[in-house]
């Protein structure tokens, strides 16, 4: 085992890490392998002559009693090891090709950045089925479409109960679909899609030798978005582009034209083959809606997508063919950030601020950063979109770092955007959480046959119960948080925990019968509109009601379809949908941002509603927003009604200066957890004397309970640093890691997390 030092010099930012120049090793037996265990080290293995072992390739090491996977790094000359207990590479993994040296290059990046062990880092960016030491075999994937007999087939001389049939037929008219896209669609779709195999309507598509691409070019741009695409395709070498857009402005389109640009051969900038695109998108939700757009638009061009949804096999099978560079379109949450792009020559990361892009455990990296990074290493343009950039974003458009570029108008005319409208709830009665106001206005929609959306971003029925004889309020035992009611199934459940138990029929405490649930979650919203409007089909969309495979897709589809009048939903809803007959969104609780001890709230809600807003009016109808409020004048809803997110940006912007938040500082947040509560904050307590001890110029801050400060029964504590210089900071961060590693540290979990964006 050996020790590696940091392989990487830091330049004035992290954007600039370059690579030392490493020496030239002749070849010797000795390999240093990633793997995957919880230390900064690389490990070293012997590899016999016969073995034929190229860096980047998968082998098969012992460790320990076990026999694991492990990525081969480098060649070593020796081994602060005795030659004796130097162990051999027992079999070198040759079913995929090795990882790319810019592949690695990255993940070094990641590891030194995040200060997290190369060899987790490593074994993490695979997918799961290449962490398994039996070899794989890649299945041929298939993609199907309609043949000319059935794009010319009258889908009403198909008889009714082929359901499913129908539905694959309709699914291939939007464009070619995959095999795992049609077994999405039902579970007897491999049955059906046989039948309409031999029937002749559907044909698999033979892999075309795809050097041309055919582009269905669906929309004229407007100025400002061929100014987008211009300002991009005409940029050499990286640049980072930030692209705000109010919703409905056509960022879609953006991207499409920017991949057909950026897909085609350029002989003129030096490319003779197409390049491949990697286009990040936040949730997994999102993804099976872009990919069939975008097969559409592009419907000769190989497309894949990544995502933790897929199974093991087919994420492998779709890795490797971007590996391969079969791929030209890679479409992906946040983990395909990681995917080797050999023709890499455009990034688009889409919602850019939305906080999924930041992983929550493990390595906690923000793949949007990453991101900038392998534009920035590869030499190639990034797009961020975001009708509101994070704050961060927005500051380096700002000051330069990354070009704005605009779309101050809806694309589609004569949309306009919706009309925004506070109700102070101060000054009006509010039922079960609706104002008459807003009750007329959904009255309205339901005359006019159009729907409204009620955005609650709390599920359950309601957040607590309590009982009016003595107070009691339902706490969760193994947490400091409530148990939230639950009616349908009458239990009370921890959100935190998952712990639950059957509401109880008296009061724990006094024996009390008369047990009241206190404020309003989406269940509570919908028995209060159902009771309300009897006639309404209301459709609530929050995690409990989505929760099978296959429910959001079809709620998707019902409320396309205009079966749903209301629809009640959490921020599962807010995100990208366009739903054209939806024309009013009520807003009904979202005073608590404005108050939260989280700086990030209140950014985090105006992108909501903004988000949720845009929902309204897409098309040709109107729109129209109704928040209830108690601070109708809070520049939140001031700005929020005059759609300027620019004054609002600078409104918190300004805010943040003053007080010392970024990003006019970096963060690191070192957070414990131990069953005992002294044992976290011991913990801290020694790494904040060993940090204070090493006198750097950075802010070590004191020892204070995390925002939940216990959860599962596991008493939580933080610690946080910060500094106005990113390279300070990791200064700092690369002398006090081995310190953290160092503590005593057996009854606690600790993490270290770089630009926290939860406390
Ligand atoms: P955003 O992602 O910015 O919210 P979308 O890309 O979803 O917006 O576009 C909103 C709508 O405008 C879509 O229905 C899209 O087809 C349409 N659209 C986009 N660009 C144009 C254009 N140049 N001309 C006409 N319609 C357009
Ligand atoms: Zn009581
Ligand atoms: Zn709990």
């Amino acid at each position: 085992m050996c020790i590696r030092k940091n392989a990487y010099i830091v330049q004035g930012d992290w954007l600039n890490f370059t690579e030392m120049t490493r020496e030239n090793h002749t070849k010797t037996s000795l390999i240093r392998v990633a793997l995957d265990v919880p230390l900064s080290t690389l490990f070293d293995y012997s590899v016999s002559d016969a073995m034929q072992l190229e860096i980047g390739q998968r082998v098969v090491v012992p460790f320990g009693r076990k026999e694991v996977v492990g990525i081969a790094l480098e060649w070593a000359t020796q081994s602060e090891l005795a030659s004796s207990r130097i162990k051999s590479v027992l079999r070198v993994l040759d079913d995929v090709p090795p990882l790319p040296q810019e592949l690695l290059t990255l993940l070094r990046f990641c590891s030194d950045y995040y200060h997290y062990p190369l060899g987790m880092v490593a074994l993490s960016a695979l997918p799961a089925r290449l962490r398994d030491a039996a070899p794989f075999t890649a299945k041929q994937a298939l993609t199907y479409r309609l043949s000319s007999a059935g794009e010319v087939l009258d889908l009403a001389t198909l008889p009714k109960r082929r359901v499913v049939q129908r539905r694959i037929l309709q699914t291939l008219r939007l464009g070619p679909g995959s095999g795992a896209q049609l077994r999405e669609l039902s579970a007897s779709a491999p049955a059906a899609l046989k039948a309409l195999l031999e029937a002749g309507w559907v044909e698999v598509c033979a892999p075309s030798a795809r050097s041309a691409h055919v582009f269905q070019d669906a929309h004229a741009l407007t100025d400002e978005q061929q100014q987008a695409v211009d300002a991009v395709t005409r940029q050499s070498g990286y640049g980072c582009f930030l692209l705000h857009g109010i919703t409905g402005s056509g960022k879609t389109e953006v991207y499409v034209h920017l991949m057909h640009e950026m897909l085609r051969p350029r002989p003129e900038l030096g490319r003779r083959g197409g390049g491949q695109v990697l286009l990040l998108v936040p949730e997994i939700n999102l993804t099976p809606q872009l990919e069939h757009y975008f097969r559409s638009r592009f419907p000769d061009v190989e497309l894949v997508s990544l995502h933790s949804g897929l199974a093991e096999g087919e994420r492998a099978q779709n890795w490797l063919k971007a590996q391969s560079g079969a791929a030209r379109i890679v479409l992906g949450t946040r983990l395909a950030v990681f995917t080797p792009l050999p023709e890499l020559n455009l990034i688009l990361v889409d919602e850019e601020h939305d906080a999924s892009f930041k992983q929550q455990d493990g390595l906690r990296y923000s793949a949007r950063d990453v991101a900038i990074f392998r534009a920035n290493q590869r030499g190639v343009p990034i797009v961020l979109g975001s009708a509101t950039p994070s704050l961060e974003s927005w500051h380096n458009a700002q000051s330069g770092r990354y070009r704005l570029l605009q779309l101050t108008q809806r694309a589609v005319q004569p949309a306009t955007l919706p009309v925004v409208r506070c109700l102070d709830v101060t000054q009006l009665p509010v039922q079960e959480g609706l104002s008459e106001p807003l009750l007329a206005a959904i009255e309205s929609r339901l005359q006019r046959r159009e729907q409204s959306l009620i955005f609650l971003n709390r599920r359950g029925y309601a957040p607590v119960l309590m009982c009016t004889a003595c107070g009691w309020l339902s706490e969760c035992k193994h947490c400091a948080g409530k148990l939230v009611l639950h009616r349908k199934d009458r239990s009370l459940r921890c959100h935190h925990c998952g712990f639950q138990q059957r509401v109880p029929q008296a009061c724990p405490t006094c024996g009390d019968a008369d047990l009241k649930p206190v404020g309003l979650g989406t269940q509570r919203m919908e028995e209060a509109l159902q009771a309300r409007f009897p006639a309404a089909r209301i459709l609530r969309v929050d995690r409990d009601s989505t929760r099978s495979k296959g429910a959001w897709n079809a709620m998707r589809k019902q409320i396309h379809d205009g079966e749903a009048d209301i629809l009640i939903g959490t921020q599962m809803l807010a995100k990208g949908h366009d739903f054209p007959n939806l024309t009013l969104v009520g807003v009904v609780s979202p005073d608590g941002a404005l108050y939260s001890a989280d700086f990030r709230a209140a950014e985090k809600l105006f992108a909501q509603l903004t988000q949720v807003g845009g929902r309204a009016g897409r098309a040709d109808k109107a729109g129209e927003v109704i928040v209830q409020t108690a601070f109708p004048n809070h520049p939140l809803f001031q700005a929020l009604r005059a759609h300027d997110y620019a004054s609002w940006a600078q409104t918190l912007l300004a805010e943040r200066r003053m007080a010392g938040f970024p990003p006019f500082v970096y963060q690191a947040l070192l957070s414990a957890e131990g069953k005992q509560e002294s044992e976290p904050y011991r913990f801290l307590q020694q790494a904040r004397a060993a940090a204070l001890a090493l006198g750097m110029p950075v802010e070590v801050y004191g020892v204070v309970p995390a925002a939940m400060p216990k959860r599962a029964n596991h008493h939580r504590a933080q610690l946080l640093v910060q500094s106005e210089q990113r390279k300070l900071l990791q200064e700092f961060l690369r002398v006090w890691k081995p310190l953290l590693d160092a503590l005593p540290a057996s009854k606690v979990r600790w993490v270290l997390d770089i630009d926290p964006l939860e406390f």
